[in-house]
C-alpha cells in the first residue's frame, strides 16, 4: 500500500496551469504555482508544462513526487471518464483522447479528471471550512457551467461524469418575437442563451437596435460587438440603463433556472461564480438572482416553515477566484485516492 500523503491538484487554463499541493489533513503546502499551459500545441506539450508544476510543487513541499498520492486534473472542457468530449478551447487532440490514460504513462499516478467549474465546486466547498452540507455553484462565464458537492465535500458528477450541465436546462424565456434563443448547443431555449457572455452580446445588440436606445454611446462607435459587450460590466457600474436592464434580465433568469436545480437537489447553498462576482453592483445582481428564484421556486425552497426568518436556500457570491478549482481538484484527490 501507498504511504503517500499528498495530493496535488493541477487546473488546465487557457493560458496557463495552476497548481496546489495538499497533505492529508487537507492543509494547502506551499503557494500556489502557475506555469504557461501551451494548450493549443497539443496535450503532450501541456503535459510538459504539468511535470514543471509538479516539480516545483514538490520541491516547496519538501517532498518527492512518489509522495503524492493522487493527482485531479481539470480542464476548461466537457469531458467523460478522462476523454473530452465536446467543445474545448484547446489544441484539436485533446479531444477524444485518454488524457487521464496518457498523462499517467509519463507521471505513474492515479489521475482523475473534470470540468473547470466541477472543479471550481468542490474549491469553494473546501475554502468554506465551517460548511458541511451540499453546494451548488453556478458560474456565467463565456458560457454558464455547474457544479455540485454532497454534503461532506465529495464532487457528484453522475454515472458517466456528465451531470451538472447546468447551462442547458430548459427555460421559457423568449425574444420579443416569440422566439426562443439558439444555443450553442445546438438546442433552442437553454439558460445558457440567456446567462452568458455569448448571450450578453446577442441581447446587446438586439437592445442598441432599439429607437429608445438609438442615442446610447455605444451605438456612436465602430467597435465590435465583442468590444461592446466587454464594455458593460463598467457600464453598469457606472449607473448606464441599458447595461443594467441587461444584466437584470440575466439575474433574473439566473435565479429562475436555479430554482429548477433547487428543486432537484435542494443544496441549501448556491455559489454563484464567474467574473460577475468582482463587479461592484454585485449585491444587485445577487438580488435580482433571488427575485427570479423567488418567481419560480416554491416557499419552502426560501423559508423554513417552522422559522420564517431562516433560509432554506442561501446565495452566495464565489469567494476562491482564480484558485478555486486547482484546490478543489487537490481535495478530489484526496477523496478518490488515499
Ligand atoms: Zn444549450
Amino acid at each position: 500500500m501507498s504511504k503517500a500523503k499528498h495530493f496535488a491538484g493541477l487546473d488546465i487554463g487557457g493560458s496557463t496551469v495552476k497548481a496546489v499541493i495538499i497533505n492529508s489533513t487537507g492543509d494547502q503546502v506551499g503557494p500556489i504555482v502557475e506555469v504557461k499551459s501551451h494548450v493549443k500545441d497539443g496535450y503532450q506539450a501541456t503535459f510538459k508544462q504539468l511535470e514543471a508544476a509538479l516539480d516545483e510543487l514538490t520541491k516547496n513541499a519538501g517532498i518527492d513526487r512518489k509522495d503524492i498520492g493522487g493527482i485531479g486534473l481539470d480542464v476548461p472542457a466537457p469531458s467523460s471518464n478522462g476523454v473530452i468530449w465536446g467543445k474545448a478551447n484547446l489544441g484539436d487532440d485533446w479531444v477524444g483522447t485518454d488524457i487521464c490514460a496518457e498523462l499517467n504513462k509519463h507521471l505513474n499516478i492515479p489521475i482523475h479528471m473534470t470540468n473547470d467549474c466541477n472543479a471550481a465546486a468542490v474549491g469553494e466547498y473546501a475554502i468554506r471550512h465551517k460548511h458541511l452540507g451540499a453546494l451548488l455553484l453556478v458560474a456565467p462565464g463565456t458560457g454558464l457551467g455547474g457544479g455540485f458537492v454532497l454534503p461532506g465535500g465529495k464532487l457528484y458528477e453522475g454515472a458517466n461524469g456528465l451531470a451538472l450541465e447546468v447551462g442547458h436546462i430548459s427555460v421559457p424565456f423568449t425574444e420579443d418575437d416569440g422566439s426562443l434563443p439558439s444555443c450553442t448547443c445546438g438546442l433552442k431555449g437553454c439558460l445558457e442563451a440567456w446567462v452568458s457572455l455569448v448571450a450578453l452580446r446577442r441581447r446587446l445588440s438586439i437592445e442598441l437596435q432599439k429607437p429608445e436606445w438609438k442615442d446610447h454611446a455605444l451605438n456612436a462607435t465602430e467597435a465590435t460587438i465583442e468590444e461592446k459587450a466587454f464594455k458593460l460590466r463598467t457600464l453598469a457600474e457606472h449607473g448606464d440603463a441599458l447595461s443594467i436592464q441587461l444584466f437584470k434580465q440575466q439575474g433574473f433568469i439566473l435565479g429562475y433556472g436555479i430554482a429548477d436545480l433547487v428543486r432537484t437537489f435542494d443544496p441549501g447553498l448556491v455559489v454563484i461564480g464567474g467574473g460577475l462576482a468582482e463587479a461592484k453592483f454585485r449585491n444587485d445582481f445577487l438580488d435580482w438572482v433571488r427575485e427570479g428564484f423567488a418567481d419560480r421556486a416554491w416557499p419552502i425552497y426560501r423559508h423554513s416553515p417552522i422559522d420564517p426568518q431562516k433560509e432554506t436556500t442561501r446565495f452566495e457570491w464565489a469567494e476562491g477566484g482564480d484558485a478555486a478549482a486547482s484546490i478543489g481538484m487537490a481535495y478530489t484527490a484526496r477523496e478518490l485516492f488515499s
